[in-house]
């Protein structure tokens, strides 16, 4: 394996490197609120074409031409300067990039440039509460009223664990329209707004103490008749296109790499037997294995690139499944070794922790909520069960697992 890169690509992070020493802003620009500023350094960095790279320019986008390793190396320059780069919510990460392959032309003028500018915010609806794992069985209904221009979907039903949907102003997600077809073939992919009288949002507490998670109940709720992505019935391959996208979003390398960071940083500020932790040689084996299981999560994510540079589509789906899981277990084994280098203080409900001064950065999360919290990656996007059945019948070739018969 070759993991050097051609001339053009050591050119090009060379200029990204030197466009991203306007990070931080200076002068008057630093006086701006952390918002604006992010809001002021996104937007040059799209003008450069960096961030969100190949979202063609009219849909508000980077519009270059799609160049996999030049994504990788803005990923991990912005990473490095920890600069704002492109946005890892559920809109721009995960919906923009399916509106593109699959949206109609007025969807993506309507939808893509409002949602990489935030301005529009989007929640994941797929899992119901009996349709996880299996989420094909879902059974959440829209029925079309009315002509397939100027109708209205009516939607009826529930969903569950749909992160953020508190703070969205719309759902993209999965319902049953066609009830007699088959279950893969009887779904399609809709996008509906969340402020209507037919819809109420109720959260769910979790063992962080947040409520990120909530059920949303559909009672006749609508949506306009065009605002399905692809044709009715296709909303199964609709969401594998945004599925890609979501365990890339977990799988992401630099995220595991400023963690890992951090916790070297922890390591040295608490104290083990009355010195720095990291001078404890069991810590710092513990430190050199987790470090191995970061650079082994950053190599094979190259080799999933590398598969993508080559237009190996196929290839690179099982590094892709492989990366998620992989990367998931890591953070696990991350998270822990923060965990109890807190000692006593990781006690601490999440919030206390906060207080008890162990935030990371300047953000709200303390490190037992991100030790809790690493948990849930290992189930979002499809549970390590089923990852692991598909790895092993795709990847091995082994006999196929006995699939539900409804
Ligand atoms: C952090 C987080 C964020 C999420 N965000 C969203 C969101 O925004 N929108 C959304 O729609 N959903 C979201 N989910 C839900 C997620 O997609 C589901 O939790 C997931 O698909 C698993 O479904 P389930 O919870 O119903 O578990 P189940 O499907 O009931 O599975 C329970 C257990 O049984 C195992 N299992 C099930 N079937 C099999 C099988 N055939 N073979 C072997 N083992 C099996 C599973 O691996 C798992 O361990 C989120 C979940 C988490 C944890």
């Amino acid at each position: 394996m070759d993991l050097r890169y051609d001339e053009e690509h050591e050119r090009f992070r060379g200029e990204v490197r030197e466009f991203l020493k306007g990070w931080p802003l200076q002068d008057d620009e630093a006086a701006l609120s952390e918002t604006e500023q992010i809001e002021l350094f996104r937007s040059r960095a799209i003008e450069r074409g960096y961030v969100y790279r190949d979202i063609p320019a009219e849909y508000g986008g980077g519009g270059q031409e799609p160049d996999v390793l030049k994504d990788h190396i803005v990923r991990e320059e912005f990473s490095r300067a920890g600069a704002p780069g492109s946005s890892y919510l559920q809109g721009p990460a995960m919906l923009a990039p399916t509106l593109i392959e699959f949206g109609s032309e007025a969807q993506r003028r309507r939808f893509v440039p409002p949602t990489l500018r935030e301005e529009i915010r989007w929640c994941q609806g797929y899992s119901e509460p009996g349709s996880g794992s299996d989420l094909a069985s879902l059974q959440c209904s829209a029925v079309l009223e009315g002509g397939e221009s100027d109708g209205e979907w009516v939607i009826n039903g529930q969903k569950i664990w749909t992160s953020n949907a508190q703070e969205a102003d719309w759902l993209f997600g999965l319902f049953r329209t066609e009830p007699d077809a088959t279950k893969h073939k009887g779904i399609s992919y809709l996008l509906v707004p969340l402020d209507q009288p037919g819809i109420e949002i109720r959260p769910l507490r979790q063992m962080t103490g947040g409520e990120d998670f909530n059920e949303v109940f559909f009672e006749n709720a609508r949506t306009a008749a065009d605002c399905i992505v692809g044709q009715r019935g296709q909303g199964w391959q609709v969401s594998r296109a945004t599925l890609k996208h979501e365990r890339n979003l977990i799988a992401n390398p630099n995220l595991m790499r400023e963690h890992f960071d951090d916790l070297v940083e922890l390591a040295r500020r608490v104290l083990r037997n009355g010195r720095p932790a990291i001078e404890d040689p069991g810590v710092r084996q513990r430190l050199a294995e987790i470090e191995c299981h970061v650079r082994t999560n950053e190599t094979s994510n190259l080799r999933q690139l590398s598969a993508a540079h080559r237009g190996e589509e196929l290839k690179c789906m099982l590094p892709m499944m492989m990366n998620k899981l992989y990367s998931t277990d890591s953070m696990q084994r991350l998270m822990k070794l923060a965990y109890e280098l807190l000692g006593s203080d990781g006690l601490l409900a999440p919030r206390e922790a906060d207080l008890a001064g162990y935030a990371r950065g300047e953000g709200p999360t303390g490190w037992v909520e991100q030790w809790i919290f690493s948990l849930g990656p290992a189930i979002a996007g499809g549970a390590t069960n089923i990852q692991l059945n598909i790895i092993g019948e795709r990847g091995y070739g082994l006999p196929r697992d006995l699939r539900p018969t409804s």
